[in-house]
């Protein structure tokens, strides 16, 4: 059967053109969560999906449902999908390759008159990355009702409105995540698939199109984290009476590259990264002490007791390190989350290798053991 049936990847290369050229902005996509261009997106992909003859349904949180109808319609499900909203400037295949390969996968099992044994569904996942409300899995997290309904009040970070009045503003309804109402129930899902493009360069790396993932890397953030000393001047102040924030977060970062090299020699896996580091532009200058740093420092890793182990270690040199330098390092709260994706304008994806996976996803979907 599976050698049969192809993916339909004409459509998948008609689907990514329309996709770009919808939310282009300048270098990258823009499909902001719960906002224009995201809804651009599903608008696309849910009239691909109707003109290829599939079901379609809308939550009651924006995810679209994109069905094959199965012999057995109130069997447990499988779902592919991923989702339709990219960071500000972010690549063109990052959720949406998942969307389009499980959309090829349902029209050419339609096309081959393929009635599967269960419901085969596209799920489009809304608000995922979700970088306007600063909470990711929006959309996923309130289909299964996992959502605090503080939420609601979380305000997008370009115009101040709360995720409440956006979602109704869009047409949705924000009552499940007020009252943590399941829109899916897992009991119903008999398996979830995924297709997304690989965020590291190992595939590359290794000549393979393709592959299976063994695990996603899990996130521990200090998001906001801050030293503080005191400005002074750089040719009066000596040594022992500076409170330098440079000099200090300097050395708290170079100690947590020698804490991840010590994890790595164990043999676990962690990456830590510190992508942004500033002084206040108001306040510094060439000639003075910095008496204040921002910085944030993402942990990863597979394993949830090694990123705890190091988040701790985090906590100790900064009092550490911040007591021998006479400034407080300040680490904030915690955030966590898995995150994943590519998240920038020059994401490559051939249609080849993204042929490769959707193949596989067909011949998972086809023999999935029932
Ligand atoms: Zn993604």
């Amino acid at each position: 059967m599976a050698g049969t049936v192809q993916p339909d990847l004409e459509m998948a290369a008609s689907l990514f053109e329309a996709l770009r050229h919808a939310t282009q902005r300048g270098r990258g996509v823009v499909r902001d969560s719960y906002g224009a261009g995201e809804q651009a997106a599903h608008d696309i992909v849910r009239s691909a999906a109707e003109a290829a003859g599939l079901e379609t349904s809308v939550d009651a949180l924006g995810n679209l449902f994109v069905t094959l109808a199965g012999r057995e319609r109130n069997a447990p499900r499988i779902i592919m999908g991923s989702h339709l909203d990219s960071v500000p400037q972010g690549g063109n295949f990052d959720g949406a390759a998942g969307v389009v390969a499980g959309l090829c996968v349902l029209s050419a099992m339609s096309r081959a008159r393929v009635v599967p044994e269960c419901d085969v569904s596209v799920m489009a996942i809304r608000a995922e990355e979700s970088a306007w409300f600063d909470i990711a899995y929006l959309g996923s997290g309130g289909a299964f009702g996992l959502l605090d309904p503080d939420c609601l009040a979380i305000e997008r970070s370009d115009n101040g409105q709360s995720l409440e009045a956006t979602l109704q503003q869009q047409g949705f309804d924000a009552q499940p995540i007020r009252e943590r109402r399941r829109l899916l129930e897992p009991s119903g899902i008999r398996a979830y698939l995924e297709l997304h493009i690989e965020q590291g360069p190992t595939l590359v790396a290794r000549g393979f199109p393709a592959a299976v993932v063994s695990g996603i890397r899990g996130c521990k953030r200090f998001r906001n984290a801050r030293c503080t000393g005191e400005y002074g001047h750089s040719g009066a102040v000596s040594r022992p009476y500076r409170r330098d924030a440079v000099a200090a977060t300097v050395a708290f970062l170079h100690h947590m590259e020698t804490v991840w090299l010590r994890h790595e020699e164990a043999g676990e896996d962690l990456v830590l990264t510190a992508g942004e580091l500033c002084t206040d532009p108001d306040m510094h200058g060439p000639s003075k002490i910095a008496g204040e740093t921002r910085f944030v420092l993402d942990i990863r890793g597979l394993s949830a007791a090694t990123m705890e182990a190091v988040a701790a270690e985090a906590r100790a040199a900064a009092a550490r390190i911040g007591a021998g330098y006479r400034v407080d390092i300040d680490l904030a709260m915690i955030f966590v989350r898995n995150e994943h994706g590519s998240h920038n304008a020059d994401e490559a994806m051939s249609l080849e290798d993204f042929a490769v996976g959707t193949r596989a996803l067909l011949e998972l979907v086809l023999n999935f053991p029932l």
